[in-house]
């Protein structure tokens, strides 16, 4: 145990300890890296979730291992830096990555509270895993094929209110949204008012995935609606995929469009006019500062260019204010030239 007397203060370290931090992926083994698979061999004691160790358990026979409960997780961090200490090399497992609402946190945590440095310390290896967002995303088609992010619905420890901000920032950036952790057996309100702020800034026909137990044997997906998300079978090994206003579904694939028909015709692959292969588009940030320096010299006012852009006015006047960066400075030579 930590020292509770005096925290901070580490009993010596037995040389030859280590911590590794692996994520083993979804729960397949086709899907698990080689080096974690590898540095679960090489380990002589191996900590986690009982589920995700029953998922290694062919490459952990002899070891000594300590199957810890879901809430458990600053308890392993410890154990796992008490081993280490002792001279032992000990894998902490998370499944998906390790470093997405993982381990990696919380061991690092511990280990700076009782003074560890990465020179003076045990050796401590991450090893990274696919997370969730990206076995279920491969799973559906290719939903994260533009910016996404993620959102855990936990509310275990992250205030509602910081939840609720995310999410309604996400949606309204209409960013793809994974949605971890989505409910569980208590938590079973969170996924409503998260398809209540989404609805604020979504279609209700915005398309969602469903995928539960992704690669291990109850898989299941489900596609549904904005409208229709929270009245699916959703539970805690359920990832939510929220499609941004453009995703689609279309024979069972569903698919966000990386953006290549704002340069090309999709039919006939021919670059639209003003664009150019290999080069930003033109309301990208040169073409676009060249003709918002342009409109607000015609007499547009930041407010109403902040308006239309839907950006803050203040920066639209700092924008304004600031002097043109030469590429663009020479397309509004350009168009403005024989005026
Ligand atoms: N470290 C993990 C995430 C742990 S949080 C990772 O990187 O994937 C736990 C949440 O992950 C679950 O509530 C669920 O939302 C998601 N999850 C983990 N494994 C999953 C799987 N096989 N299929 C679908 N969702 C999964």
């Amino acid at each position: 145990m930590m020292n509770s007397e005096h925290p901070g203060v580490m009993p010596p370290v037995i040389p030859g300890g280590k911590i590794s931090l692996v994520g083993i992926g979804p729960g397949s083994n086709a899907h698990m890296t080689q080096r974690a698979r590898d540095v679960i061999s090489e380990a002589d004691t191996i900590i986690g979730y009982v589920t995700y160790i029953k998922l290694v358990a062919d490459l952990i026979v002899g070891k000594q291992v300590i199957r810890k409960s879901m809430t458990e997780e600053l308890d392993r961090a410890i154990h796992a830096m008490e081993f280490a200490m002792q001279g032992k090399k000990v894998a902490l497992i998370s499944s998906g990555d390790a470093g997405v609402y993982g381990m990696a946190g919380p061991a690092f945590e511990v280990l700076f509270q009782a003074g560890w440095t990465p020179e003076t310390g045990v050796e401590v290896e991450i090893v990274p895993g696919a997370s969730a967002l990206n076995s279920c995303a491969s799973l559906v088609g290719a939903p994260l094929t533009h910016d996404f992010c993620s959102v855990s619905l936990s509310d275990l420890l992250t205030p509602w209110p910081v939840i609720a901000r995310r999410l309604d920032a996400a949606a309204a950036a209409d960013f793809v949204c994974a949605l971890y952790n989505p409910k569980s057996g208590r938590r079973t309100g969170q996924i409503i008012e998260a398809q209540r702020l989404f609805l604020r800034h979504r279609s209700p026909d915005t398309p969602v995935a469903i995928v539960k137990s992704a690669y291990r044997p109850k898989q299941r997906i489900e596609f549904t609606t904005l409208q229709h998300m929270s009245e699916c079978d959703i539970g805690m090994l359920t990832t939510v995929i929220i499609g941004n206003s453009n995703t689609f579904i279309r024979s069972g694939i569903m698919v966000t469009p990386r953006g290549y028909a704002n340069k090309y015709g999709m039919e006939d692959g021919v670059t639209h006019a003003g664009e150019k292969a290999g080069r930003s588009l033109s309301t990208g940030l040169t073409g676009w500062l060249t003709n918002l320096h342009a409109d607000h010299q015609a007499g547009m006012s930041s407010a109403a260019l902040a308006q239309q852009h839907r950006l803050p006015p203040e920066y639209i006047e700092d924008t304004l204010a600031r002097p043109l960066h030469d590429d663009a400075a020479v397309l509004l030579q350009e168009n403005t030239g024989d005026e």
